[in-house]
């Protein structure tokens, strides 16, 4: 899952950031309207987090203004514990979700995944593909329910072909699901995670389109879990 967060606070956002990222979540970090902006232009986030209280716009009109413009991407809005107004005002504005300040991180975490669950029309927490099984919360991954382990890379990778089963995705996309769009790497190393997924999970469960990308291979050895 890519997050984009949106928060001026940088105390603040490293430690959701850092707490993000050992729940294996690709999070990109700004700080202004304008940066959100300029990444929301150039990248694929599944959820943003966001801060009403920003220097340069304020994000109840940031989001306002994103919707208006036909962003729909889900929006958990972060607010201070005083702000009761501005609560009810966040959930008419556009947003999806809220959180008050201070805040758990699991809760942050919970819910993020319930917000891109209910977008994605799902109802479990968990997606079987064929044999595969896949829990979103917890990273969890059983093949013909044998756990296998994964690396943080390539569960964000088959997070990624999961959540979009009819998509071929471009090395590009499948890029900023797993490192973000700031993050610069080697050319080759999505082909290396999907090597190993490969060789975990079997050698069908991505396909190769030429010249194109990746998608999700079909779905084989059903076993309902
Ligand atoms: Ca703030």
């Amino acid at each position: 899952m890519h997050v984009l967060l949106v928060e001026d606070d940088a105390l603040v956002a490293s430690g959701i950031v850092a707490g993000l990222k050992l729940h294996g979540l690709t999070v990109d970090h700004v700080g202004t309207a304008r940066l959100a902006d300029a990444a929301l232009a150039t990248s694929h986030f599944d959820v943003c987090i966001l801060d009403l209280g920003l220097p340069d716009e304020d994000g109840m009109a940031l989001m306002r203004r994103w919707r208006s413009s036909g962003r729909d991407l889900p929006i958990l809005v972060l607010t201070a514990r005083d702000a009761l107004d501005h609560r009810v005002e966040g959930l008419l504005g556009g947003a999806d979700d809220y959180l008050v300040k201070p805040f758990d991180l699991h809760e942050l975490q919970a819910r993020l995944h319930v917000l891109v669950r209910r977008i994605a029309g799902r109802s479990t927490d968990c997606i079987n593909h064929g044999a595969l099984t896949f829990c979103a919360s917890t990273g969890q991954v059983w093949m013909a329910g044998k756990p296998i382990t994964l690396a943080r890379r390539e569960l964000s990778l088959l997070r990624a072909f999961l959540q979009n089963p009819h998509a071929i995705l471009s090395t590009e996309q499948l890029c900023d699901s797993v490192y973000g769009y700031e993050q610069q790497l080697e050319s080759n190393a999505i082909n290396v995670h999907i090597y190993h997924l490969r060789r975990k999970l079997g050698n069908n469960i991505v396909e190769t389109v030429r010249g194109l990308g990746y998608r999700l291979g079909p779905a084989e050895g059903a076993s309902e879990r």
